[in-house]
């Protein structure tokens, strides 16, 4: 471990009983995806991160940028911390504050699932729903909640491009994916909303492997449709082609967090083909997943196919499907935007 990461949360896992709601964050299972790994010859594993207490990823990002705000004198117990999220980030900065004695005002545009609202309302967020507009409108919302942060006094979170972010998945995700397959990891591929969970796992196995004197791992990004970095990492071209009814993922531009950390390569995967792995996998194996695992899972497949038999392919299972019921798991829904609809509820 790095002197960076030894400075930082480690979670205790399932050993020890947690201090609190915090230390439960991190220290999720590595899960071995069965039919992706015997169909491509491959190890294939997924980071179970819809385990965390809010049940995603983004835990890690909500718990290391309130730290890195409490370590700076930015927020203090009693104060608020204001974010523009997907939802995922909202439901991790609430639960994260409240166990820190402060509130969260969350701003989320109004396309986001009926679920993921229902449940920020659920914790007691400050709710603020705006209409969906692109980055480079004045109306968009990461720009409506940097502009409610400084109205109020409160801390804006600023997931992009504060880079807290990554560096909580370097010194969390990353050293847990390195132990857990004992330093063989081949390739990394995952999606990217803000970038942290990509580029903070791409410097960290960077890190482990420099300390181990190992090749680092190959860096793929798995990019939706509709989003401009798969053409960023192709050939240095941010420009945006078709969409996906995937939520928390694509972007048009380089974040922080991303900077520095262009991935080694990328896949673009349709809809359809993220979702017909969550729908397997669901049905197969017992893993109940949201759509942007199902691209990350996709890209891990054709990872280990350009690749070869052999290898190790780790990704990441951001969400649960309990999250897109009203969505990926209905199939008025599914068939009105022509995507596959799962056996079980044709
Ligand atoms: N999947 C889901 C479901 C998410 O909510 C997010 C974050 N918005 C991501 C993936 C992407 O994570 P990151 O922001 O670290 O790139």
């Amino acid at each position: 471990m790095t002197d960076k990461a030894s400075q930082h949360h480690r979670p205790l896992g399932w050993t020890h009983a947690a201090s609190g709601m915090i230390d439960a964050i991190g220290g999720t299972p590595l899960i071995r995806l069965r039919r992706a790994s015997e169909e491509t010859g491959c190890d294939i594993y997924g980071k179970a991160e819809f385990m965390n207490p809010g049940g995603s990823v983004k835990d890690r990002a909500a718990l290391a940028i309130i730290q890195d705000a409490f370590a700076k004198g930015l927020l203090k117990p009693g104060g608020t911390v204001v974010e523009g999220t997907a939802g995922n980030t909202g439901i991790g900065l609430t639960l994260v504050a409240q166990a820190l004695g402060c509130k969260a005002t969350i701003v989320v545009p109004e396309t986001q699932s009926r679920e993921k609202l229902d449940f920020l309302r659920m914790i007691g967020a400050d709710l603020r729903l705006v209409p969906a507009k692109p980055y480079r409108d004045p109306g968009n919302y990461v720009h409506f909640s940097r502009r409610l942060a400084e109205e109020t006094g409160a801390f804006w979170a600023n997931q992009f491009d504060n880079t807290a972010n990554r560096e909580g998945h370097r010194t969390t995700t990353a050293v847990e994916i390195w132990e857990q397959t004992q330093g063989k990891v081949d390739a990394f591929t995952c999606a990217c909303g803000t970038g942290g969970t990509l580029a903070g796992i791409a410097l960290g196995l960077r890190d482990q492997a420099q300390i181990a004197g190992k090749t680092a791992p190959r860096i793929v990004l798995a990019d939706p449709e509709g989003s401009g970095l798969y053409g960023w990492v192709k050939e240095n071209d941010l420009s945006i082609a078709g969409g996906s009814i995937t939520e928390g993922i694509g972007q048009s531009r380089v974040t922080a967090n991303l900077d520095g950390c262009a991935p080694d390569d990328a896949e673009r995967i349709p809809d359809a083909e993220a979702l017909e792995h969550v729908f397997a996998l669901t049905a197969d194996e017992g893993i109940s997943l949201g759509g942007s695992s199902g691209i990350n899972i996709a890209s891990a497949v054709r990872t280990a196919r350009k690749l070869g038999p052999g290898h190790t392919i780790v990704t990441i299972l951001c969400d649960g499907g309990s999250r897109y019921q009203s969505k990926l798991f209905n199939p008025e829904f599914l068939r009105a935007k022509n995507l596959p609809v799962p056996h079980w509820l044709a």
